[in-house]
């Protein structure tokens, strides 16, 4: 092997660490730099024995927070009206962190019967396993929530709307019955976003949001954010995520920056659209409900009103329980709605949920088949002409004879034999 001679470097050395140019302030741009890293490197051996200093501010390891991703962080808590905010690395991941920062074994959660599903698979399999006992509460329940506190109770979880059924519930009611007793809340603010709900101005402790869907806005990553205005809280929340090992990537964050800069003018036109879709849903034969609250008809319009300041492009529409023959072909007859789960991207999305979701507190008996939309930044127009096209499909189901009918609803009870009652796991994610 050939010796360098002097004080150079060898090539293998060179190739290992390339020369940091010196800082300078020649280049500067619009963009924050993803900074990927395990190790975060010290001058001296007391600032390294001293890094953990830097564990809840600054930087002591990678999985910790990097320069990307605490922009990121800083930026969904200004937007969230918050001080603090903690990226980890799914929507699930940050609902599992508050529940995790805020129990321990033998305490208790109420969670809103409409959560989203895998909540509700967390709260019955793992926290009993763990030893926190959870209830499930009407969403629409209010102040009376106080009925259901417990000597250890520790945490309201709220979403609101609530999944698929979109029930608004009354954050502020339930906030000032939770704090009188000293209980903590918490809101999946996924669907508002913190541009039209600035939950903790209506004084929850956390704002989760799944940044999967609006903040990341193009189907293409997954995170959740936590934010908070307690610097206490955000200590057990960044704590309890260290003992789990969760973090976010550098390059998701970096994504999820450049998809927060368009936020606002994705909302406004994906509200517009879906607002008209909703309108023209309403009322026609095929469709029992329309389920969005910015419709003057929906039952926590005046709540939505008062609280948000806006709507975002996801509604579910309730279908009449005689479309069920047609309700495949009818969905595949959409050219520029993609079937597929999650929702907040630029692309439209239709999920079929038949049977409907688990209900426990509240019942769904009844009830469905549901679609839910989540409306794109496609032309209006084409994403019409679609709509028309399945109702079109739909109907086609009532023209079939009642005989006929009832028999169809047998045959699809007989086919799919859990519908309304248990369902396996695979079913429900
Ligand atoms: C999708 C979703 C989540 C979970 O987000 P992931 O990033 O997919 O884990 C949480 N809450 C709501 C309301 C969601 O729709």
């Amino acid at each position: 092997m050939l010796q360098a001679k002097g004080d150079a470097v060898h090539d293998e050395t060179s190739c290992a660490k390339a020369n940091v140019p010196e800082a300078s302030n020649e280049f500067r741009s619009l963009t924050i730099p993803v900074h990927r890293a395990s190790t975060v490197v010290f001058d001296t051996v007391e600032e390294y024995r001293q890094r953990r200093r830097h564990f809840y501010d600054g930087y002591s390891y990678g999985l910790y927070g990097t320069p990307t991703s605490r922009a990121l962080e800083a930026q969904i808590a200004a937007l969230e009206g918050g001080t603090r905010c903690l990226v980890v690395g799914s929507g699930m991941a940050a609902i599992t962190l508050v529940l995790l920062a805020s129990a321990r074994a033998g305490d208790h959660v109420l969670i809103p019967d409409t959560v989203y599903d895998p909540v509700r698979t967390l709260a019955d399999g793992f926290l009993a396993e763990l030893g926190i006992s959870s209830t499930f509460y009407d969403p629409r329940i209010g102040r009376d929530i106080d009925s259901h506190f417990q000597d250890r109770t520790r945490l309201v979880w709220l979403e609101s709307p609530g999944s698929v059924t979109m029930e608004v519930q009354d954050v502020p009611a339930i906030v000032a019955a939770a704090h009188e007793r000293g209980i903590l809340v918490g809101v999946d603010n996924t669907w508002a976003t913190p541009l039209r709900l600035k939950a903790l101005d209506l004084g929850v402790d956390f704002s989760m949001s799944a940044v999967s869907k609006y903040l990341g806005g193009h189907s293409d990553l997954l995170m959740g954010s936590v934010a908070v205005r307690d610097e206490t809280l955000y200590r057990r929340l960044r704590d309890t995520a260290r003992h789990l090992g969760y973090g976010a990537s550098p390059d998701d964050c970096s994504l999820a920056l450049r998809g927060i800069e368009t936020l606002a003018v994705r909302l406004d036109r994906v509200e517009a659209t879906a607002l008209a879709i909703a309108r023209r849903l309403s009322g026609h034969q095929a469709v029992a409900t329309v389920l969005h609250p910015s419709l003057p008809d929906h039952p926590d319009h005046l709540i939505w009103k008062r609280d948000f300041r806006g709507s975002s492009g996801l509604f579910t529409v309730e279908l009449q329980p005689w479309t069920r023959p047609t309700l495949a072909e009818a969905v595949e007859s959409m050219k520029h709605f993609a079937i597929g789960a999650s929702w907040g991207g630029t692309q439209s999305i239709v999920a079929v949920l038949d049977p409907p979701p688990v209900r426990t507190a509240t019942s769904s008996e009844g009830r469905g088949p549901f679609l839910r939309l989540s409306i794109g930044v496609e032309h209006i127009d084409d994403l019409v002409s679609d709509i028309d096209r399945a109702l079109a499909v739909l109907s086609a189901a009532r023209s079939v004879p009642l005989s006929e009918r009832k028999r169809t609803d047998k045959g699809f009870l007989r086919e799919n034999p859990t519908a309304g009652g248990e369902r396996n796991e695979a079913e429900r994610i």
